[in-house]
């Protein structure tokens, strides 16, 4: 399995010399199975250049796209995605979706005639939608599985897995904990059932689902201190991405969904951190922070 990252920023892409390093566009990541099936991750502003090198080879595309939820970070660079254009061309979406909104819907909306001057239905390719609960589904050779996790709409996480490898992709999920659930009403009923079923730790289930996975690529869009003036606001602080890929068993964490005000050296400053954490603590993964441009290969 190979992945490269073309979007690890969170809420909105953050162009600029300050964050050349870790990258300024919002969520995307490529996902290549041993005979080359394309898998991508969220359809963020990264999704354009991915597109543009698609175009480049001149063949024809055949992709699944799992989208997390419809938080326009996720989904703001699919009308930009030039594949969608071109007739011949198959685009499998996958994603949540709620009573209130269809899968479907979602992406219409986001090219809806107020915002954008092409419509869904105008695109050339073949574009099917499968909308997933928390379940499995078969992508290409590879089993692709589905969790609700703790965010402010119905977000899902993904996990694929093929012949023996494996990739967990959680992109905007904040720990879970009974009493601000309580007081801060903003997860749908049915998530926040889903976490309230374990007697013990709450985020127990995402530690299930992430276990032995080879890369974790997780929402790490705070630090703890700046996660006090941000509960309920669907995220994660770095610490918690620690206590999730040493709970798991996880060899490889990648800190994603980069908060819009940490450029590169902040991001230095909290993978230093968390190296500093892991040697403390003798957690036995390896920790990266998400850098676009950079590909993983096991
Ligand atoms: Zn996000």
């Amino acid at each position: 399995m190979k992945l490269k990252f073309w979007g690890t920023r969170g809420s909105i892409p953050t162009p600029g010399e300050d964050t050349v390093r870790y990258g300024g566009n919002t969520p995307c990541v490529e996902v290549r199975l041993s005979n080359n099936d394309l898998i991508i991750l969220d359809a963020g502003t990264g999704i354009r250049a991915l597109g543009d090198q698609l175009m480049a080879t001149g063949a024809s595309v055949q992709a699944y796209i799992a989208i997390s939820h419809p938080h326009w970070d996720h989904v703001q660079g699919f009308p930009f995605f030039k594949p969608a254009f071109i007739s011949g061309n198959e685009l499998t979406i996958i994603g949540p979706q709620s009573k209130h909104v269809t899968l479907r819907q979602m992406m219409a909306h986001v090219m809806d005639k107020v915002y954008f001057p092409i419509q869904l239905h105008e695109l050339k390719a073949n574009i099917k939608f499968i909308a997933m609960k928390e379940e499995s589904t078969k992508v290409f050779d590879a089993t692709l599985s589905s969790l609700f996790v703790n965010h402010s709409s119905m977000a899902l996480g993904y996990r694929v897995d093929v012949a023996g490898h494996s990739l967990v992709y959680i992109s905007d999920n904040e720990p879970f904990d009974r009493e601000v659930a309580m007081s801060v009403k903003n997860v749908d009923p049915i998530v926040v059932r889903k976490f309230s079923e374990s007697k013990a730790e709450p985020n127990q289930r995402v530690f299930d689902f992430a276990k032995g996975a080879d890369v974790l690529i997780h929402d790490a869009t705070y630090t703890p201190e700046e996660y006090v003036n941000h509960v309920g606001w669907g995220h994660s602080h770095y610490l918690f991405c620690l206590k999730i890929a040493h709970e798991a068993g996880v060899k490889k964490l990648v800190l994603f969904h980069h908060d819009q005000t940490h450029d590169d050296a902040a991001i230095d400053d909290i993978l230093h951190k968390c190296k500093r954490e892991i040697k403390t603590r003798n957690y036995r993964f390896e920790c990266h922070a998400a850098a676009e441009g950079v590909e993983m290969e096991w």
